[in-house]
């Protein structure tokens, strides 16, 4: 068991992370993957995780690469689809930023015989070839029964509780809140008096939507659904705005440090760990394969409700993490003692 009070006095180096521009790595096959991130704001899973292990990835692939980020613009993420294609990018994996958005950029870029893949979020009525992400249904799904095992451990027989949706845009945030919905809604000891989704993931937001959650029921509100830890660490602070500090009946999502030491401090009770390593290197794996004109392996199919389409996918299996198990997460090399110990 990982916890604060193990930490030495002495301040580890920061190991560093995010930043840089895309790469270069020389090829064996021809062409070159274009991914653009979404934001750098909504969760720093972007530029600090996605970012290196991408890049790890088409390294060791020895695949050219550019990496981008669209700073929460659609327009912009679509301007750089465009300037990867005419740069020569053969295949374009995207984070959309709400679905008719992406769909463009897809419908755009097969017109130009570039092959495109859905990372993360799937892209309603889109045309990828793939989408790669993890079981987002089955996250909520934690995040409802971690909520319902912390307000149970924590002796909340009986309550409110609210829910902190991501945004509205974003297809994964839909699910997420789906599954959290088909296990606490059958729960009649715990009365949902709130539920409100965060535009774009927005924290300041976030923030100001749950302080109008907790003032309009009085305070009376013992667990809160958070989508992700960014919208936790909102509520969490809130929450001690108003003296209620360490309820410690908050979800999250993601395994930041942040979150992470949040749940350490008691102020959150679980997030839920993705292996954003895994989805990288899937997201290689299936770039590659396209790239050599090959078929990428799928775990199964995801259905895609606006475009009538089963869309070949890589589905990876999100996990529950607690005070008691934070050290899984530094086992699998996501985060260091040191990160949890200094916070950066
Ligand atoms: C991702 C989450 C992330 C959120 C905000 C979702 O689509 O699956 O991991 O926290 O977007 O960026």
């Amino acid at each position: 068991v990982f916890s604060l009070a193990a930490c030495g006095s002495d301040s580890g180096s920061d190991t560093g992370s995010g930043g840089g521009g895309g790469g270069g790595g020389g090829g064996e096959s021809a062409g070159k993957v274009g991914v653009i991130l979404p934001d750098t704001e909504s969760s720093v899973r972007w530029e600090n995780f996605d970012r290196p292990y991408l890049e790890a990835a088409f390294e060791e692939a020895g695949v050219e690469y550019d990496i981008q980020n669209a700073e929460g613009d659609a327009q912009r993420q679509a301007t750089i689809a465009e300037q990867m294609i005419t740069e020569g990018a053969t295949v374009l994996a995207i984070v959309n930023l709400d679905s008719a958005s992406g769909a463009q950029i897809q419908e755009q870029a097969a017109n130009e015989g570039v092959q495109t893949i859905d990372y993360d979020r799937l892209t309603l009525g889109g045309s990828a070839e793939y989408y790669v992400s993890f079981d987002n249904t089955e996250v909520g799904r934690l995040q409802g029964a971690g909520l319902q095992q912390c307000l149970e451990a924590n002796g909340v027989t009986q309550g409110n509780i609210a829910f902190l949706n991501g945004s509205p845009d974003d297809n994964n945030a839909t699910l997420f809140s789906s599954g959290a919905h088909e296990v606490l809604d059958p729960l009649t000891q715990y009365t949902q008096v709130a539920e409100q989704a965060v535009p774009e993931w927005d924290n300041q937001e976030a923030a100001t939507i749950f302080e109008q959650m907790y003032t309009q029921n009085n305070g009376n509100i013992q667990g809160v659904l958070a989508a992700n830890d960014g919208l936790a660490n909102s509520v969490i602070q809130i929450l001690g705005r108003n003296n209620a500090a360490g309820a410690n009946n908050v979800t999250g999502q993601d395994a930041s440090v942040e979150g992470l030491q949040n749940i350490l401090n008691g102020d959150q009770c679980m997030t839920v760990y993705k292996s954003v390593r895994d989805e990288a290197n899937a997201l290689a794996e299936l770039a590659v394969a396209l790239l050599n004109g090959e078929e990428g392996e799928t775990t199964g199919t995801v259905e895609d409700p606006e475009g009538g389409r089963e869309v070949p996918s890589v589905l990876l299996t999100p996990v529950s993490i607690f005070r008691d198990n934070v050290k899984d997460v530094v086992d699998d090399e996501f985060v260091t003692a040191e990160e949890l110990c200094t916070g950066d």
